[in-house]
């Protein structure tokens, strides 16, 4: 499943939304430190949405910055209405404490889908905001018809940002679920059931080719950089072709579409107003 691909396709569409209906979307983007992972994110996200039409407004600040400072940035852009979403990039550094933070933000502008009201909203199946790299998975498997009412779903993580929410996003599409984890018994027994297998734990290649059934759908979230500098996802991609029906790359798969998704909900943010 290319991902990039549709995620172009998802961009370019935007692109033209925007211009067809003469919005001004704008995302208040906050990068707290100098991790240069979250600067390469960063980076990304501001260059797909200038491309779109989206306006940025691009806060840096230094790891130093006060809880409190952060805290009246976000309040500040709460209440301006001229700003659509706001996106603090994460991990925070160890002085902030993150889940303040995310709730501060309010819920009408909370791109990522991270808040509780939102969450909160996604399970009781009348989302709002939704987390975008899930999001991503339902839309890029939609683009492939793959519809996952009635097949057996497996995903292996429970993070808050990926494995609750898919389950929650599935759960909502008629799945029958099974989310597993580091404490679960017998992964690969449990994998091997799935008509549709998502994997984001974080463990470089950790899954082969002897986790799924014949046929199954695999989407990889993984992103696991090795000693090569090579980028790897969380499946063994080599060992599963050929037995997989559909698979994701790292990278080319979930990546792009979870950046295509929060330019989406940007530009769905400002058509609300
Ligand atoms: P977390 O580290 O927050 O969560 C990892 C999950 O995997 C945990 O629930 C953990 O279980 C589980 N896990 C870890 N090891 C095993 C194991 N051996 N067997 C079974 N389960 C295991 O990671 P994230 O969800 O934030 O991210 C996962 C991966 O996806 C990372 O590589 C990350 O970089 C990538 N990612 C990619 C995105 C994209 O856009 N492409 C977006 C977000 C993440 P437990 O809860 O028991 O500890």
């Amino acid at each position: 499943m290319d991902g990039k691909k549709l995620a172009q396709e998802i961009r370019t569409q935007l692109k033209d939304e925007v211009a067809q209906n003469g919005l001004v979307p704008r995302l208040a983007v906050i990068l707290v430190g100098d991790d240069p992972a979250s600067q390469v994110y960063v980076r990304n996200k501001q260059r797909a949405a200038e491309k779109i039409g989206i306006k940025t407004v691009d806060h840096h600040l230094p790891a130093t910055v006060g809880q409190e400072a952060l805290l009246d940035l976000i309040y500040q852009y709460n209440e301006d209405p001229n700003i659509h979403g706001i996106l603090v990039q994460l991990p925070l550094p160890d002085s902030i404490d993150e889940a303040k933070i995310t709730h501060a933000i309010s819920p009408q502008k909370d791109v990522d889908g991270f808040h509780p009201i939102n969450l909160g909203h996604l399970f009781m199946n009348k989302p709002y905001s939704l987390p975008c790299t899930p999001r991503g998975i339902m839309e890029l498997l939609a683009h492939y018809k793959i519809n996952p009412s009635g097949k057996d779903v497996v995903i292996v993580g429970r993070s808050n940002i990926v494995g609750r929410p898919m389950a929650a996003l599935m759960l909502n599409a008629d799945a029958t679920v099974t989310v597993t984890h580091s404490r679960t018994r017998n992964l690969a027994q449990k994998t091997r059931q799935a008509d549709i297998l998502i994997v984001a734990t974080g463990q470089a290649q950790m899954l082969d080719a002897s986790y799924i059934k014949e046929g199954a759908v695999v989407v990889d979230v993984g992103v696991n950089r090795l000693e090569d500098g090579s980028l790897v996802g969380d499946v063994d991609f080599e060992s599963m072709l050929g037995k997989a029906a559909y698979l994701t790359p790292v990278p080319g798969g979930v990546g792009p579409m979870t950046i295509a998704m929060l330019m989406k909900q940007t530009v769905e943010f400002a058509q609300r107003g």
